[in-house]
């Protein structure tokens, strides 16, 4: 196999993976200082192949509107909403970038790629309905979530949810709570189209099937990425001054490849997830919304079930789900060898202690992978209670790797957030984890900025382009009803949302 070392290759900027993530990244990047030289490297043949793609995520825009993990119940037994703000501001935030592209013509995309959905969270049982109205009662303390209407009138409900209510016990005790501001977004739209603009632009080259194999910092302090072409098999080095390891599932692998001590002790937990889709049209067009449920005790957060209105491609879908499973591959379309090839010396002792302390979760992953079709027929009917069979056929959904980390006292703890791991003097980041995604893409990115770039990010010049790109930036929209209003204003118009209006 011929190998060759390309010492022109010296670009500013690498960016492993060409999914949402990096996409936002390079994105930003390159509005901030046009003159970047930027590479990606893919490993498949089109970008957002993986988990940023529609049919592998369940396109919520997380607002924290329906999803009841996000608002735990204390043990004094009131509601702790600190979660909730916090995703509803970076939803927010992301809406203000996707307008500015849009605005300023730089991607070209439809509106269509975001939605209005009413966002709406479904509960059977007393102690369920308790819990929904105290929650209500504490959300609409905040403005973010202030037109939130809470109802346990089954006539309403029957008008909002109709394949939810009927068929249902009618002497069982129900209760929702509705969001019309909510969304549907189609991601992987999104990230093909900010890498559609990318590789238009000068300094930025784009390889698709092309694998980054190692990682090394060189003495001059530049980042050696050695790159295998799926196609040719041919090998390469780049020699960058940064990379980013947006590689989804296949993050922790590189980030052990990098060597960076941050990186050391953190382990990998997969968890797999399949959806039912819906095949029959006119159930499809009687269901409008983003239903969420409570999990199921012992599940992990990720595996709310829901039933969920979808826009993909310009037509509306309905899925059911996600049903967690468990397999060893840590990208959908990746290797059952990626698991145990990422247990090393130094992250065995959290991998076995994260494993001994969430039997649970492993019980509940077995039971999973063990559905029957009417197992899965089962779950589906606790929302839809005349579901038919023959109406819904089994996808298989993204793979989401939760991290396992280091711990002084419990020796290791699984995680179900995201987590940005840089070193090296913050010349090489890395995300992992994969929740709650997508939707805060744009926050987890300034985050980095912050934290990676922060020098010239105080610059006036980058300064102004942040508040030109992010019209809210440095300033609190959970602490600001006004700029809110206005910002939420701004957004819907650009991004052809209609806020706080009930249609149908
Ligand atoms: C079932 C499910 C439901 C979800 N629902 C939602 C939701 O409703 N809302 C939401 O906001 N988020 C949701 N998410 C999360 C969201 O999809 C992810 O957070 C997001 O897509 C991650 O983007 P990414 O760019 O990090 O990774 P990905 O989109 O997975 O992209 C990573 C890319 O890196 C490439 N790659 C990997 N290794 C290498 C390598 N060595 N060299 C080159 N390329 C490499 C991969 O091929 C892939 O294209 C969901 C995820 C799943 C799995």
């Amino acid at each position: 196999m011929r190998q060759q070392d390309d010492t022109e290759n010296m670009p500013d900027v690498v960016l492993i993976g060409a999914g949402i993530m990096s996409a936002t990244l390079g994105m930003m990047l390159k509005e901030l200082q046009p003159n970047l030289k930027l590479e990606v490297f893919e490993r498949l043949d089109v970008a957002a192949a993986e988990s940023s793609d529609a049919w592998n995520n369940a396109g919520t825009g997380h607002s924290a509107f329906c999803e009841l993990n996000y608002t735990p119940e204390t043990p004094d037994g009131s509601i702790d909403t600190t979660k909730a703000v916090r995703i509803a501001e970076s939803f927010e935030i992301s809406k203000q970038f996707w307008a500015y592209l849009i605005q300023h013509n730089i991607i070209e995309l439809p509106t269509s790629f975001i939605k209005n959905i009413p966002h709406m969270s479904f509960v059977w049982g007393e102690d369920n309905v308790n819990f929904l109205r105290k929650r209500y009662e504490a959300m609409v303390k905040c403005h973010l979530f202030d037109d939130m209407i809470y109802s346990e009138d089954r006539e309403q409900l029957k008008e909002w949810v109709p394949l939810i209510m009927e068929g249902r016990d009618a002497s069982e005790k129900v209760a929702a709570t509705r969001m019309d501001l909510g969304t549907d977004v189609n991601f992987g739209a999104l990230t093909r189209s900010m890498f559609k603009h990318l590789q238009e632009e000068a300094g930025v080259k784009m390889h698709f099937s092309h694998e980054v194999r190692k990682l090394r910092q060189r003495e001059d302090g530049r980042w050696r990425v050695r790159v295998k072409d799926l196609k040719t098999g041919e090998k390469r080095n780049v020699y960058a001054r940064y990379v980013f390891i947006g590689a989804g599932g296949g993050a922790l692998p590189l980030l052990e490849k990098s060597d960076i001590p941050e990186g050391q002790g953190y382990g990998g937990f997969p968890v797999s997830g399949q959806w039912l889709k819906c095949t029959n049209r006119e159930v499809i067009e009687r269901h409008r919304a983003k239903v969420y449920g409570k999990a199921a005790v012992g599940s992990p957060p990720m595996s709310v079930p829901h039933l969920d209105t979808r826009y993909i491609n310009g037509r509306r879908e309905l899925l059911f789900g996600p049903y967690a499973g468990f397999s060893t591959k840590f990208l959908k379309k990746g290797s059952f060898f990626d698991l145990p090839k990422s247990i090393k010396p130094n992250n065995l002792r959290p991998m076995l202690s994260a494993g001994i302390k969430n039997l649970a979760l492993t019980r509940y992953l077995i039971d999973q992978v063990r559905q029957s079709p009417e197992d899965r027929l089962e779950a589906l009917r606790q929302y839809f209670p005349d579901a038919k069979a023959a109406d819904w056929e089994l996808e298989v959904a993204g793979q989401r790797v939760q991290i396992i980390k280091k711990d002084p006292e419990k020796g290791g703890v699984l995680e179900f957030g995201t987590e940005v791991v840089s070193g090296a003097n913050c010349t090489l980041a890395a995300l992992l984890g994969a929740s709650p995604g997508a939707s805060t893409a744009v926050s987890i990115m300034l985050g980095l900025l912050e934290r990676c770039f922060m020098e010239r990010l105080n610059t006036e010049e980058w300064q102004k382009k942040m508040k030109e790109m992010i019209p809210s930036y440095g300033q609190s929209l959970a602490d600001n009803p006004q700029l809110l209003e206005k910002i939420r204003g701004y957004t819907s118009e650009v991004l052809g949302l209609v806020p706080a209006v009930e249609k149908k």
